[in-house]
C-alpha cells in the first residue's frame, strides 16, 4: 500500500484501513462516516485524533479521515477520491471554503450564525458558531481534542473563542488534556452570556452553559416566517427554549405570547430577551406570559385557553433509529392537541429536529394529523434547513418545517 498522506499526528507508519465492500461503496458515495463495524482490518491500533487511510480492494487509495478509538463512527472521512496532503495549509484552506458560503448571507442586523456545520463543511464533528464577537468551537468527537492547537488558531476569528464539548467526551478531555467545557481558548474571559442581533433582535446566547452553542440558531428563518405571520394574533409557543419564535411574534405585532417550556432556566432567559428588546414598540406593547410546564401534560390538562397561532418546536423525540416509531406517535399526539388549542383560522407551525424521521414522513404526519382534525387547511409553506446550516448526507438532514393555516 502506497500513500502520500502525512500520518498526523504520530511519527509512526500511518494508520492505514481496509473496510468492508458495502462501506466502500458508501464511502465513494460520498458519505463522511465509517462504522467500526465496517473496518475488515487496520495495520495497526490507532490513536484517536490520527489520520485514518482507508485502502480499497485494489489496494488504491479510498479516502482519509479523523480516526476515533471509542466512537462507534471509527472514522469521519476528510476526503474522499484523490490523495490530498492534510497539513495546516489544507486546513486553513477548508475553513476559509466554509466561511467563504457565508459570505452576503447575513446584513448587519444578523450577527448570530453558523460558520461551520459538522460533517456538511467538510468539518466532520465539529461546528463553529458566532454570536458577535465570541466564536463557540463545540467538538461532537474526541478525535478534535489532539488536534485543537493546530485548529483553534485557524477558527478564532477576531475575537473571543469559547470550547464547548458534547457531553460524551467531557470526561475524556478533562483526563487526557485538561479542557473543561466552557473553556475561553482565545480573547477576553466571560462569565455569562453573550449578546447578539437576529434580523434587528437582540438575544442572549448562553454561550457557556447553553445547549448545542447556547442558541438555536438553525430556526432563524422560521422564526422570521412566524414573525410576518403574528400581527394581531394571539400566540402559543410550546418548546419556547429563550423565548425566539416568542420574541419575533411580540415584534411582528402579536397580541400576546404565550412561552411554554418545561425548563425555568429558559423561560428566565425568554424573559431577559423581551427585557432586552423593549425599544420595540410591538415588543413593549405584547403581552407576554412565560408558563413552566410539561408540554405534553400541559396541552391534555388546561383545555380552555384557544390561540391563533401556534409553533410546536419540541427537541428531538427521536434521538436514535430505534425510537422513531414512538416519536412520530408523539409528534401526531402533539400536533392534534395543539389543534385543539387553534381557534378559527388560526395558523399551526410545526417543527422537528429529529435526523430519523425524514422531512416527507413529517410533513405526511402533519397533514394526516390536520386532515384527523375534520377542518380545512392550507399548507402555507415547508421549510428545511437554512443556508448556513447545509446538509449533505442523511444523517445531517434534521430539520423541517411545516405551516398549516385552517380556514375554519
Ligand atoms: N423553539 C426554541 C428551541 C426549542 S429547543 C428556539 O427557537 O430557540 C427544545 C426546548 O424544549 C428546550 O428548551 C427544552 O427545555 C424544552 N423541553 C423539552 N422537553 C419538554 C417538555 N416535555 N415540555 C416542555 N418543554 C420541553
Amino acid at each position: 500500500m502506497k500513500t502520500a498522506i502525512e500520518p498526523g499526528l504520530s511519527c509512526r507508519a500511518s494508520l492505514r484501513l481496509r473496510i468492508t465492500a458495502a462501506a466502500e461503496s458508501i464511502v465513494r458515495g460520498g458519505h463522511p462516516w465509517v462504522f467500526a463495524q465496517s473496518v475488515r482490518g487496520q495495520n495497526r491500533p490507532g490513536a484517536t485524533g490520527e489520520l485514518a487511510v482507508i485502502f480499497d480492494r485494489a489496494d488504491r487509495f479510498l479516502a482519509v479521515g479523523l480516526f476515533d478509538a471509542q466512537s462507534p463512527i471509527r472514522v469521519r472521512i476528510l476526503r474522499a477520491g484523490k490523495p490530498q496532503k492534510i497539513d495546516q495549509q489544507w486546513w486553513q484552506q477548508r475553513a476559509t471554503n466554509a466561511l467563504a458560503l457565508r459570505r452576503g448571507l447575513f446584513d448587519p442586523q444578523t450577527t448570530g450564525f453558523r460558520c461551520i456545520n459538522g460533517e456538511n463543511d467538510g468539518w466532520p464533528g465539529l461546528v463553529l458558531d458566532q454570536y458577535d464577537t465570541t466564536r463557540v468551537l463545540k467538538l461532537y468527537t474526541a478525535a478534535w481534542l489532539p488536534r485543537l492547537g493546530e485548529t483553534a488558531d485557524l477558527l478564532k476569528g477576531e475575537g473571543r473563542l469559547v470550547l464547548r464539548l458534547s457531553r460524551n467526551i467531557q470526561k475524556q478531555a478533562l483526563d487526557d488534556f485538561g479542557l473543561k467545557d466552557g473553556r475561553i481558548l482565545h480573547g477576553a474571559p466571560l462569565d455569562g452570556p453573550v449578546v447578539f442581533l437576529e434580523n434587528g433582535l437582540r438575544f442572549e446566547a448562553d454561550v457557556l452553559r447553553g445547549q448545542k452553542t447556547g442558541f438555536f440558531l438553525d430556526q432563524r428563518e422560521n422564526r422570521r416566517n412566524v414573525g410576518a405571520l403574528a400581527q394581531g394574533r394571539s400566540v402559543l409557543d410550546l418548546f419556547s427554549y429563550s423565548g425566539g419564535f416568542s420574541l419575533s411574534a411580540a415584534r411582528g405585532g402579536a397580541a400576546g405570547v404565550c412561552s411554554l417550556d418545561i425548563s425555568e432556566h429558559a423561560l428566565a432567559a425568554a424573559r431577559r430577551n423581551f427585557a432586552l428588546n423593549q425599544d420595540q414598540p410591538a415588543v413593549a406593547r405584547c403581552r407576554h406570559e412565560t408558563v413552566q410546564a410539561d408540554a405534553f401534560v400541559w396541552l391534555r390538562q388546561s383545555q380552555e385557553r384557544r390561540f391563533d397561532l401556534i409553533i410546536l418546536d419540541p427537541p428531538s423525540l427521536a434521538k436514535r433509529e430505534s425510537e422513531k416509531d414512538d416519536a412520530l406517535a408523539a409528534y401526531a399526539k402533539l400536533i392534534e392537541a395543539g389543534l385543539a388549542r387553534l381557534n378559527k383560522n388560526g395558523i399551526l407551525v410545526a417543527s422537528s429536529c429529529s435526523a430519523h424521521v425524514s422531512a416527507d414522513e413529517f410533513f405526511s404526519l402533519a397533514r394526516a394529523s390536520a386532515r384527523k382534525s375534520g377542518r380545512r387547511f392550507n399548507e402555507l409553506r415547508a421549510t428545511r434547513h437554512p443556508a448556513d446550516h447545509p446538509a449533505t448526507f442523511p444523517e445531517g438532514e434534521y430539520l423541517k418545517c411545516i405551516y398549516l393555516g385552517f380556514v375554519e
